[in-house]
């Protein structure tokens, strides 16, 4: 399985830090919608891994991760792609969790969930935890 690991946050939408608490405010970075319809026409998985600790800090809750997910899907299957499972991190900085980035919780459970290995993935982060992980 050719696969690749996207982070959301400051990959597929702009970031914010106020931290990206519901749909509306969830906005797609110019041309990456189109980049992953391009990755599963090449023949990629393509998944997401993304700290949300907005939701353990109490900013949003999972009702509003869901819409903003949902948004996302939407989006990149009218492009003709497919995001094939969003994995996140819920918990905060001080929870002592193994799924926050730079653990490599996330991309365990995506070995896991789709049942592969992600040696060899490619992992793209805008931030050096992003990296660390993968
Ligand atoms: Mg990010
Ligand atoms: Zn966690």
């Amino acid at each position: 399985m050719k696969l690749v690991i996207l982070d959301r946050d400051g990959v597929i939408n702009k970031d914010s830090d106020a931290f990206v608490k519901n749909a509306d405010e969830w906005i797609p970075i110019d041309g990456s919608i189109k980049a992953i319809a391009r990755l599963c026409k090449a023949g990629f998985t393509v998944v997401v891994a993304t700290n949300q600790s907005g939701i353990g800090r109490g900013l949003f809750d999972l009702d509003a991760l869901n819409a903003m997910h949902k948004k996302m899907h939407t989006l990149v299957e009218k492009a003709g792609g497919k995001i094939t499972g969003v994995f996140y991190c819920p918990h905060g900085p001080d929870d002592g969790c193994a799924c926050r980035k730079p653990k490599a919780g996330l991309i365990n459970a995506i070995e896991q969930d789709l049942n592969t290995s992600a040696n060899g993935a490619i992992v793209i982060g805008d931030s050096l935890r992003d990296l660390q992980a993968g």
